[in-house]
C-alpha cells in the first residue's frame, strides 16, 4: 500500500512521499525519484511564488522602477524603489549625467 500511495504522491513533485521504519513509525520524507528533479524544482519555485503572491507580503510587491529593468522586489521600506544597488546606481549615474547636460546646454 505504501508503495501505491507514494506513486501518486510522486504525480504531484511537491508532495512530500509517505515512509515508514520502526523507529518513526508513518512520517512524510521529500525524496522523489532522481529522474523527476527538474519537476520538483519548478513545483516548488511555483509554489513559493503562489505562497509569495497570496500571503501577508504581497502587498510589499513592487516591479523595479528602474527601467528596463524587469525584476520584482519586496518592497521592505517606502523608499525602496529599485531591486538591486546596481539599477539605484543606475537610475543615479543617468540623473547627474542628464543634469550635467542641462547645465552645459544652458551655459
Ligand atoms: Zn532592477
Amino acid at each position: 500500500m505504501l508503495d501505491a500511495v507514494n506513486r501518486a504522491l510522486s504525480r504531484v513533485p511537491s508532495a512530500p512521499l509517505l515512509r515508514h521504519d520502526e523507529d518513526r513509525g508513518l512520517h512524510r520524507v521529500h525524496a522523489h525519484p532522481v529522474t523527476r528533479l527538474v519537476e520538483r524544482a519548478m513545483a516548488q519555485i511555483a509554489e513559493d511564488a503562489a505562497a509569495l503572491l497570496t500571503g501577508e507580503m504581497a502587498g510589499s510587491l513592487a516591479q523595479c522602477a528602474a527601467a528596463p529593468c524587469d525584476r520584482f522586489l519586496l518592497r521592505t521600506h517606502a523608499r525602496r524603489h529599485w531591486c538591486s544597488t546596481r539599477c539605484g546606481d543606475r537610475v543615479r549615474a543617468s540623473r547627474a549625467y542628464a543634469r550635467k547636460q542641462e547645465s552645459a546646454a544652458r551655459s
